[in-house]
This record gives structure tokens, sequence and C-alpha cells, in this order.
């Protein structure tokens, strides 16, 4: 029996894991199903060194294959921040309203044409404290300073996506799931457990 633990709570991104990857394990947990609370330290510099360092620590207490992720929004005005620092960019405390107010701020001295950005997503498939296989996706667009739509988290509100002419929060959360940073690694993840470059 192929099991995969999912080293997240966070149930929105389960699901989405769930989907994508049920048809290659047998089961697909979370950290709560499988009983596992976990406190990992996020202290890379890249987005790829924390997924890392979370999918090989929590293999570690796990017996089957481990997938963590890390991601967030790269502003080229801002020389890449967030990046790592996305979710507490605003300190301590921070939530998505005090994010994007610090985010607006910081950007509003620089003209539209100078406010483009990424979103980027690691992901790390990790087994016995070694890793098995890595992806990044990212996905491009610009930073506005009005908020628009609804959907998403996060900084969605402020990502504008010129390919939709819309923000990531106008857009409904099933067609975000097949184009975002997230969407693009694990596409990229399923094509190579699809090559068995995990057995
Ligand atoms: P994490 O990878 O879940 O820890 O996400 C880090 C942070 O990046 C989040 O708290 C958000 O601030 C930001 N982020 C990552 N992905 C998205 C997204 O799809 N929309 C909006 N914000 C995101």
């Amino acid at each position: 029996m192929k099991k995969l633990l999912i080293a997240s709570n966070n149930q929105g991104k389960i699901r989405e894991f769930k989907r994508m990857l049920g048809g290659f394990y047998d089961e697909v947990l979370s950290l709560r199903d499988a009983g596992i609370k976990a406190d990992v330290v996020e202290d890379g510099t890249t987005f790829y060194e924390n997924a890392r360092k979370k999918a090989l620590e929590i293999s570690l207490m796990a017996d089957c294959d481990v997938m963590s992720d890390d991601s967030g929004l790269c502003v080229d005005c801002l020389n890449g921040g967030p990046g790592v620092y996305s979710a507490r960019f605003s300190g301590e405390g921070a939530t998505d309203e005090k994010n994007n107010a610090l985010l607006v701020e910081k950007v509003s001295a620089f003209p539209e044409n100078e406010r483009t950005a990424k979103y980027v997503c690691d992901l790390v498939l990790a087994r016995a404290g070694k890793e098995i296989l890595h992806a990044e996706g990212s996905c491009e667009g610009i930073i506005i300073t009005e908020a628009k739509g609804e959907n998403g988290f996060g900084y969605d509100p402020y990502f504008f996506y010129p390919p939709l002419d819309k923000t990531f929060a106008e857009i409904d959360m099933d067609l975000k799931n097949t184009l975002s940073h997230r969407a693009i690694a694990l596409e990229k993840l399923c094509a190579m457990l699809e090559e068995g470059l995990h057995e």
C-alpha cells in the first residue's frame, strides 16, 4: 500500500494535492490524518530550501513518501520581496490585510510597468530523509494598488493576471487551480511521477 503524506493541514491545498496525486498513491494524508505535529522552522532563503527542509524532516517521522510545498510572491521593484517572507511580510501578527496594506504602500512609489511580479511554488517529495523529486512553478502578473475581487486568499486581490485581464481574486478557484504557480509545479511533479521517477 503506497501512502503519501502532505506536509500541511491547509484544507484547500490538501484537496488540490489529493485530486492531482491521488492516482499515484493508494492513500493521501494530511499531517493531522497521520497524527504528526511538526513545527519545522522555515529559515531558508529560497522557497526550495524551505520546502526541502520541511519534506526531509517530516519524512524522518513518517514511514511513507512526504510532499511539502513552499510558495510566495516575488515583486521585481521590491527586489524579489516579500519572497520567502510572504506570509509574515508585515511582521509579528501578520494578516492578509496587513500584508496587502504594506505591499500597496511599498509598490505605490513605482509606476505600473515596474510592478511586475510572480507567484512561485516549490514542491519537494522526500522519503526517509532524502529528496526524491523537486518541481517549481511560477506565474507572472502585475501588482495593482486597488483591490479587485473576493475570491482566493493572500495577495490575490492585488495580483493582476494579464492573460485573463483579471486579478486572481476575480477568477474562480477551479480556474485558478489550473493555472496557478501551485498548479504548474504540481503538473510538473505529476509528469515525473508518471515517468516513475520516484520508484
Ligand atoms: P505558504 O506556502 O502556504 O506558506 O504561503 C506563503 C504565503 O505566500 C501565503 O501566506 C500568501 O501570503 C502567499 N501566497 C502563496 N500562494 C498564494 C496564492 O496563490 N495567492 C495569494 N497568496 C499566496
